[in-house]
């Protein structure tokens, strides 16, 4: 009997007409013999309600109280779809991420899984009965409530299928799937139909909002496929997944994909010595603030500037990190620009072509983006660009490369 684990985000839940649709939408797949453990997200912008809240009474509050606050938006939509599917007749349970077994280590507000003690839940599955399981949050060893970062629910959904063995897992959201650029911005962006893990991770990480970076990495780690589609139309969506060798041998352009919510912070005047950047990237990883871009400027004179990208969100630690190890170092001092956003394409191999990073930059130069910062991976190659062009940008790349 095939087990699905499948998620369906905060839209998807948005409100007590789309909870009883959702409901009805399991339901079905019950009556067809198959065993059902839903993650869900938490209604609509609950969680943005409840971190206003939050600043309102203290901007700087206590990640452990946050977490304990922001779990508490999951929790409503677990308990009422389990309600709806009891209306219906279904044996339902609601399950926290505590009770569903979901540890992690104790990184309040970006917290990671270390294992998943499923067998409640196994059993409510062998029953015939129906799991739902909040999103987003876990218990760490002190029993004390952590959650996994914003859009962590489809992290919960991945690792939850891993633990159960489940066949896939289906994401549902409020797009029809992953297509080769935002289709909000791009008029001629296609659907993808399938894309193999590491395309997908690229793009996640590149700004494509449909997934969690983290779970695709999850995901990858132990095979699961994903199929992303919409709780809307409920159409075929893309499927995320192992990508056969045939296939990747081809190079070619998966999709284009941008991020404004980057930020860069600079600092300047720094000696040209061995062990800096690894004083000062040591200091960042030690707050789990993940860096994007870097770049160190030639020397002139014994000194460096170090420049690097950081997501807004964890710009105010980083400026105080970096600020910290500056002093330290007697360099010149700190700066930062938040106006910035990143372009990125994807796709397996581009890099080993010279024609395709070439064709991106002529492609921006035409238009006279200026390009402040480049990065590239094995299948990625990010511009750093000002943020007013980011909507030209990406459509003059999706233009080059995919129409
Ligand atoms: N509710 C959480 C958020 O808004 C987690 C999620 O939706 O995946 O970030
Ligand atoms: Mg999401």
């Amino acid at each position: 009997m095939a087990i699905i684990v499948q998620k369906y985000g905060g839209t998807s839940v948005g409100n007590i007409d789309r909870i009883k649709i959702v409901a009805e939408k399991i339901a079905k797949r019950i009556e067809i013999g198959e065993k059902i453990a839903v993650v869900v997200s938490a209604m609509g912008d609950t969680t943005d309600e409840l971190l206003e809240m939050a600043f309102k009474i203290n901007t700087n509050p206590k990640k452990r109280e946050l977490d304990m606050l922001l779990s508490t938006g999951e929790q409503i939509s677990i308990s009422l779809l389990a309600m709806a599917l009891q209306k219906l007749g279904f044996t339902a349970h609601a399950f926290t991420g505590a009770q569903a077994g979901i540890i992690t280590n104790n990184m309040h507000s970006k917290a990671k899984i270390f294992k998943v003690e499923s067998k409640r839940i196994k059993e409510v599955l062998n029953r015939g009965e129906i799991a739902i399981i909040a999103g987003f949050q876990g218990i760490n060893e002190k029993e004390d409530i952590t959650t996994l970062g914003r859009g962590g629910s489809d992290i919960t959904a991945v690792a939850l299928t891993a633990s159960l063995n489940a066949d896939i897992c289906e994401i549902y959201t409020d797009v029809e799937g992953v297509f080769t650029a935002d289709p909000r911005i791009v008029k001629n962006a296609r659907l993808i139909d399938e894309i193999s893990y590491e395309e997908m991770s690229e793009m996640a990480s590149a700004g494509a909002k449909v997934m969690h970076p983290r779970s695709i990495d999850y995901a990858n780690r132990h095979g699961i496929i994903i199929k992303v589609s919409s709780s809307f139309t409920w159409n075929r969506g893309t499927t995320i997944k192992r990508r056969e060798e045939k296939k990747m041998e081809k190079i070619e352009v998966a999709g284009v994909t941008y991020d404004k919510n980057v930020a860069k912070v600079i600092i300047k005047g720094v000696p040209d010595k061995p062990g800096i950047a690894y004083t000062l990237f040591e200091a960042l990883a030690e707050h789990e603030i993940p860096i994007d871009m870097i770049i160190q400027s030639a020397n002139r004179f014994g000194i460096n500037d170090i420049a690097f990208t950081v997501s807004e969100s964890d710009l105010k630690d980083a400026i105080k990190i970096t600020k910290n190890v500056s002093e330290k170092m007697g360099a010149e001092g700190v700066e930062y620009e938040i106006e910035i956003g990143k372009i990125s394409i994807v796709g397996s191999g581009i890099t080993q072509d010279p024609h395709i990073p070439a064709r991106m930059f002529g492609a921006l130069a035409i238009e006279g983006i200026n390009i402040d910062m480049i990065s590239t991976s094995g299948l990625r190659i990010s511009c750093l660009i000002d943020e007013r062009f980011i909507e030209k940008a990406v459509n003059m790349l999706h233009e080059e490369f995919l129409t």
